[in-house]
Formats: structure tokens, C-alpha cells, sequence
């Protein structure tokens, strides 16, 4: 591939959806292949002309550059058990090797012994081929996604409350509202140029009403108006006592509810139990704040929510979503401008991912497997026999674990995720994917904490050096373009995908020789359905930017699916993309009306007791992504967090008798790390805060997910990530004044290359 000027890209990292501009300086012509080529040789810069961010870009976003030459994994590598080294393959010797064991566990333990975990990270086509080939194929179900850990909640909730998937907003209502409403989301750290936007409006109108609701103070809370740092665990409680505040004072929408909506009575029945003084104490927020929150959301004409995984990554993340939902229902805040639920994603292609049917229990084009219609349809137009697909949920994240715990599972093949810093239960899910008869682990870096439990290492192709999709939290969808080669072999991880699909016999199902072909495949699922992208085409978003969806063909051929609504009535006539979702009021359910929850309070599924005593809570900083296997290789990015930390209340540590930088050790009933104290009045008291991004290859004992439980919410199967409960103790003999640089490891390039 050659290198060219300039050329229109998307951020990797979150679901803000960034656009970028890569610029090529001379040097890189003699240097695109291989780990040679030097960090300066592309420069990059926010995309002026993308409609989500508007040339904006965050740090992450600002040195990306830097992290596509170091430790890339060049070759496959392949080692018959974990004890050994790996040893160089060819890539027919590995897809051979792989070819033939997924052979073995067909006939022996059938098409659910295989399963695929993949991620966020994933373009558009990678996604779609492996639900073509895992589902489709194969005939089983098992793929799952690290988006099960960052928004399945929000998918349940949507789906339930509205009908279907996909956030109604646009980040243009960042501009348009009267009162926004943060729940569960740290925005200045994990979505920041949605918060840039915000900030910078929010001051400009000072008449703007900005709550945040966090049991921390955020640096969003700092932003905000109100702050209402609830306990963990009480947002249904809050957000109940809310609607029975706005029902009190007669603030709803009678029309809506009585016209577009059904089961507010069990709705409102529920509310009475959320009386401000219940909620108070519950919450341990004042009635003065409770009710100042509600005044500004009744008297505000245009009310937006925004959440993240504040509110998903709960035992009860589906029923937190539509106690949200519930609020611009009873109001009638939906489908107008500066107004609705909107749930902000974590990855970049989270939304392309469950567009694709990128989870377990979904089909492309919001599908559903549970729906007899749905799979025909995918099995007709796949062309594989009628009951292919299967009718059932496949494994879960979890339950992919707890698979190779009783040998059900005889092939894992982990894509572009690191599950060995990422999953709840840590030491458990370590000691599982120990015993994992054989793994494959697909991704651009080497190592990562994850290849120390592979049998087979592939290396992926990674931004820049593949062009395809990705779609952001506002719907918007972005060709995201190659720049330069590959390192030495890697490869799309579509085409991986597909050539093992070929192997196994369905090379006629897999006929694409680029991911735009892949492309044009995939839209012809969404005609007609919500997240219609059947306008879309690679040339198309090549020549106009990023779109957003709904944008349907211009010419509608012969109707492909069974719709359950009417799609003319649903979207606009006209092939052009529609900002807002649902601005006829018109939801795709059976009878077209959206529907309330009546869910009550359930609280922590670990709540803390006298063993026990604090809520460990768990979440991202600025400048890190997720596990690091990209900014743990960023020089700027390591030198703005040096190590780990916890960060507890002055009056806690003064109980325990620990001072700032002393070393507490943080224990839960599955695991315990050694971290650094972070004394601030920031967090709550009998709360404490950990970063989620520092594995075994970053730094010693700091994993959050060490302590944290797979508890998971029982319609999104979304774990409770955020809490759970832990006892801290001093460390003496380490203690004060450590110089805690030295407890963050530093990898060495040459120390861990593999051998050629
Ligand atoms: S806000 Fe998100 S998408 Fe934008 S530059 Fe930062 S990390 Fe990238």
C-alpha cells in the first residue's frame, strides 16, 4: 500500500467517535512495513470536518500515531502447550492448525464447543464476518463480545423500553438542552470531547441546568451544578423518587403517556414507595437536593440523561436504563431536539458491534436469535439450511468462563480483547482460561497478559492499516481509512476470520475480496430495520464523510425482512440521515408505544458488611484505554499516571491509619491487590476507587478486577463491575513515601520479542 498525503480516519479508542486526519511526512515512504517505521512519520490531528467532534481530539486521540510500532505481534506463533515457547508458523501452518481442531471439537462436542470473544475494537466487517461464520456456519451462537462488560445493559433497556437498540440522541443536543442529566458517567475522563462540548456550552448559557449523579466527585461533578453523590447502588432509588417528585408536583406529560406510551399505572404504583425521605436516606443525598433535581428536570422544556457504565455494569444495569428511560417517558422528553435517554458508548465500534449482532444473543441488523422470523430470515439470506441458527443465548463473557471450567468449551478464539485484565473475578477467570484445551488470541501487540494463555498467537492488522466501519454513541457511522501496511504479516481480522471459514468448507459464503464488499453485504440486513444503513456504502462515505443512520437506500428494492412496524411510518421517506430517533413518537414495538418499567430497588448485589466494610468501585482515567495494550506503550500517556493508586475519604484513612502514598492492601472475598493510597475527599466516605487499566504486565498486584465479581444483571447478563465489597489494610513495612515509580513495570521492546 502506498502512503498518501492526508487521509480521513476515525479515533480507536471510544465511543465518542473522534475524526482524524493523518498526515504523512516523507520518511514514511521507506518505511511502511515492519516495526521499523519511527513514531514521528505520522502526524495526526482532529478532522475538522467530522461532524461528531468537529476537529476536537483528546490525548488519546492526539498520540495515537505512536502506539502502531510498538510490540506488534509480525508472525503467527504457535506452541503445543502453555509450558513452552512459542515458535514461529506459517500462516497456513497456524490456519491449519486451527482448521483442524475446530474440526475435532465439531465432531466431538459439537458447534457450541467453539466460541469467539471479540471486542469493541472491531470494525464493522470484522464483526459481520464472524457472525456469519460462528452463526451462520457453524451453527452456534457462542459469540460474545468485551461490549457484554461496557453496554449490553443499555441494549436490554432500550430494546425493552422502546422496542429496540440504538440511542435516539445526537451529540448536536448537547447544544440544544435546558437541563442535562449525567448519571453514571464520567465524561471528563472517558467521553472527553462530548464533555468539552458540554462545558463549553454549559457556560456560555448559564440559565443550563448541568446534575451529575456519581458517589464520586468527578471531575465532571466539579463541572456541575448539582452533584448528587448517591451511595452505590441507589441510582433506582433516585431515579424513582424523581418520578414521584415530577407525579407530586403533576410535572409529566399526560398526553404522551396516555398516547405513546403503556404501563405507567405499575409504574406510578412503584413510585409511591419513593417518598423524598426514603430516597434521602437511602441515597444519603438531601431532600433539598433531591428535590432541586426533579424542579430542574419538571421545569426544564428540553431534559437530556447521558450514562455510560456507571449505569450498565450492574446487577440491575437493565432496570437502571429504563428507570432513566422512565423519566423522558412520563415527560415526554424523546424524539425533539435537546432532549432523551442517550447512553453514551465505551468503544469505538460498540454501536457497529451490536448493529453487526456482535453479542451473544443478537443477529445483524438488531436482530434477535430468540425470534423464529429473525433467524429465517438470516438463514435465508446466508443460504444455510433452515435451523442453523440456533434459538438459544450462546456463551456470555462469563459463561465462556465458567464453559472451560467444566470442559464444554474446546476452542477459544479471543480477537482484539485482553480477558486476562479485563474480566470480573480475575484469579478465576485466570485459572480457567489455564486449563483452555486451546486458544487462539488474534491481535496487533505482543505481549499482552492475555498471549501467556494462548496455544496460537495471529497477528491483526490494527487502525491505519485496514480500512472499514465504525459507527459512534450518536449513530454516526465513519469509513475509517488505511494509511500505510501492516507489520510483517498481519492481516484484517475479517480476512482471518473468513479464511478459516473457507477452510472449513464455506468459501461460497465467503466470496469478498475487500472489507467494502463485506460492507455491501452487511447493509442488505438493515433495510427496513432500525439502524437501516442500506444507503451506505464505503465509496459513498468515501465521498460525502461520516452519516449517520437511519439512512435507507434511496430506491428501496423488494422488502427483505418481516418488519415489526412500519418502517415508512417510522423512518423519514427521504434517504438522508435522521439526527433523532423517534420524532413521530412512534416506537418500534407491537402497538407502537414505548413501554415504562415498574422495577424496584435491588441495591448492591455484594453489598458491604461487618467482614467486609467498603464498596470498591472501579473505573477509566483520561489519558488510559481500557488494559493498556495501546497506551501503556505511549510514552506521554505513562508519565501522566506513573503507577496505580485507591483512592479512599481523609476520614476512612485516618480510621484505618493510612496517610497519602502509603501502601493499602485491598481485599474482596475472590481476590486482593497492593496499591498506593490516594487520600481525597473526592470519593465518599466508605467508598473506595480503583483504575481499571493496570494488568500484571503494567504493574504488580493492581488489578481492580482482582477483587471484582461476575454478578450480573439477569437480562443483560452485564456484570457488576462497579461494586463490590472489600476490607483494606495497612501495609506497614512499605509504608509512606514509597517512590511509586517503581512500582510500575516498564516494558522493554527487546525484552519481549518473540522469537523469529
Ligand atoms: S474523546 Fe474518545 S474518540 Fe475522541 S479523541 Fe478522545 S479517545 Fe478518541
Amino acid at each position: 500500500m502506498t502512503a498518501v498525503d492526508s487521509v480521513k480516519t476515525l479515533c480507536p479508542y471510544c465511543g465518542v467517535g473522534c475524526g482524524l486526519e493523518v498526515l504523512a511526512s516523507p520518511q514514511s515512504e521507506t518505511a511502511v512495513d515492519g516495526q521499523d517505521q519511527s513514531e514521528h512519520l505520522w502526524k495526526v490531528r482532529g478532522d475538522r470536518a467530522h461532524p461528531s467532534s468537529q476537529g476536537m481530539v483528546c490525548v488519546k486521540g492526539a498520540t495515537i500515531a505512536e502506539a502502531l510500532n510498538k510490540d506488534r505481534l509480525l508472525y503467527p506463533m504457535i506452541r503445543d502447550s502453555l509450558d513452552e515457547e512459542f515458535r514461529r508458523a506459517s500462516w497456513d501452518q497456524a490456519l491449519e492448525l486451527i482448521t483442524s481442531r475446530i474440526q475435532t471439537v465439531l465432531s466431538t462436542q459439537g458447534a457450541n464447543g467453539v466460541c469467539m470473544y471479540g471486542s469493541g475494537q472491531l470494525q464493522t466487517e470484522d464483526y459481520y464476518i464472524a457472525q456469519k461464520f460462528l452463526k451462520g456456519c457453524l451453527g452456534t451462537n457462542n459469540f460474545d463480545s468485551n461490549s457484554r462488560l461496557c453496554m449490553s445493559s443499555a441494549v436490554a433497556g432500550y430494546v425493552q423500553s422502546l422496542g429496540s437498540d440504538g440511542p435516539p440522541c445526537c451529540y448536536e443536543d448537547l447544544d440544544l438542552t435546558d437541563c442535562v442529566f449525567l448519571i453514571g458517567a464520567n465524561t471528563a475522563e472517558c467521553h472527553p470531547i462530548v464533555h468539552n462540548r458540554l462545558q463549553k456550552y454549559h457556560k456560555k448559557n448559564c440559565n443550563v441546568k448541568m446534575v451529575v449523579v456519581d458517589p464520586r466527585r468527578t471531575k465532571t461533578a466539579e463541572d456541575a451544578d448539582l452533584h448528587l453523590a448517591i451511595q452505590p447502588g441507589t441510582d433506582i432509588d433516585l431515579l424513582n423518587g424523581i418520578a414521584h417528585l415530577l407525579l407530586r408536583w403533576d410535572c409529566v406529560d399526560a398526553d404522551f403517556i396516555a398516547n405513546r406510551t403503556e404501563g405507567f399505572l405499575e409504574f406510578a404504583e412503584v413510585t409511591q414507595h419513593y417518598s423524598p425521605d426514603v430516597v434521602s436516606e437511602r441515597c444519603g443525598i438531601s431532600v433539598n437536593d433531591l428535590e432541586l433535581a426533579a424542579r430542574w428536570w419538571a421545569e426544564s422544556n428540553r431534559v437530556l440523561s447521558l450514562w455510560s457504565m456507571g449505569v450498565n455494569q450492574s446487577s440491575e444495569g437493565t432496570a437502571k436504563v429504563r428507570a432513566v428511560i422512565n423519566l423522558h417517558l412520563m415527560t415526554g422528553q424523546i424524539g425533539k431536539p435537546g432532549a432523551g435517554p442517550f447512553s453514551l458508548t465505551g468503544q469505538p465500534n460498540a454501536m457497529g458491534g451490536r448493529e453487526t449482532g456482535g453479542l451473544c444473543n443478537l443477529l445483524p441488523g438488531y436482530r434477535h436469535v430468540k425470534f423464529p422470523e429473525q433467524r429465517a430470515e438470516l438463514e435465508q439470506f446466508w443460504g444455510v439450511p433452515a435451523g442453523r441458527i440456533s434459538p438459544d443465548w450462546g456463551r456470555t463473557a462469563w459463561d465462556i468462563i465458567t464453559g472451560l471450567e467444566s470442559d464444554d468449551v474446546g476452542l477459544l478464539w479471543i480477537v482484539a480483547t485482553n480477558p486476562a485484565v479485563s474480566l470480573p473475578d480475575l484469579e478465576r477467570a485466570k485459572a480457567a482460561l489455564r486449563r483452555s484445551p486451546f486458544t487462539i488470541q488474534q491481535d496487533a501487540y505482543y505481549p499482552t497478559e492475555t498471549a501467556k494463555f494462548a496455544h496460537v498467537l495471529l497477528p491483526a492488522a490494527q487502525w491505519g492499516e485496514k480500512t472499514g466501519i465504525m459507527t459512534n454513541s450518536e449513530r454516526t457511522v465513519t469509513l475509517c481509512q488505511a494509511f500505510c501496511s501492516p507489520p510483517g504479516e498481519a492481516r484484517a481480522d475479517w480476512e482471518i476470520i473468513a479464511e478459516v471459514a473457507c477452510r472449513l468448507g464455506f468459501a461460497d459464503k465467503f466470496p469478498f475480496t475487500n472489507s467494502a464488499d463485506v460492507f455491501a453485504e452487511y447493509v442488505q440486513l438493515t433495510q427496513g430495520r432500525v439502524c437501516d444503513m442500506s444507503g451506505l456504502s464505503h465509496e459513498r462515505l468515501r465521498q460525502e464523510g461520516p452519516l449517520q443512520w437511519p439512512i435507507p437506500k434511496e430506491e428501496s428494492g423488494e422488502e427483505l425482512t418481516t418488519q415489526i412496524y412500519n418502517p415508512d411510518e417510522f423512518h423519514q421517506k427521504a434517504a438522508k440521515p435522521a439526527k433523532r430517533l423517534y420524532t413521530n413518537h412512534q416506537f418500534p414495538t407491537a402497538n407502537g408505544r414505548a413501554r415504562f418499567s415498574a422495577a424496584h430497588s435491588r441495591g448492591l448485589a455484594e453489598p458491604p458488611d461487618s467482614a467486609y466494610p467498603f464498596v470498591l468501585t472501579t473505573g477509566r482515567l483520561y489519558g488510559h484505554w481500557h488494559t493498556q495494550t495501546r497506551t501503556g506503550r505511549i510514552e506521554k500517556i505513562r508519565q501522566m499516571y506513573p503507577h496505580p493508586f485507591l483512592e479512599i475519604h481523609p476520614r476512612d484513612a485516618a480510621r484505618i491509619g493510612v496517610e497519602d502514598h502509603s501502601l493499602i492492601e485491598v481485599r474482596s472475598r475472590r481476590g486482593v491487590a497492593r496499591l498506593p493510597a490516594k487520600v481525597t475527599a473526592a470519593i465518599s466516605p466508605g467508598t473506595v476507587f480503583v483504575p481499571i487499566h493496570w494488568g500484571e504486565l503494567w504493574a504488580d498486584q493492581a488489578e481492580a478486577n482482582a477483587m471484582t465479581q461476575e454478578k450480573s444483571c439477569p437480562d443483560s447478563k452485564q456484570p457488576e463491575l462497579k461494586a463490590c465489597a472489600v476490607q483494606l489494610t495497612p501495609v506497614p513495612t512499605e509504608a509512606v513515601k514509597t517512590d511509586y515509580t517503581l512500582f510500575t513495570k516498564t516494558l522493554e521492546t527487546s525484552s519481549v520479542s518473540l522469537p523469529l
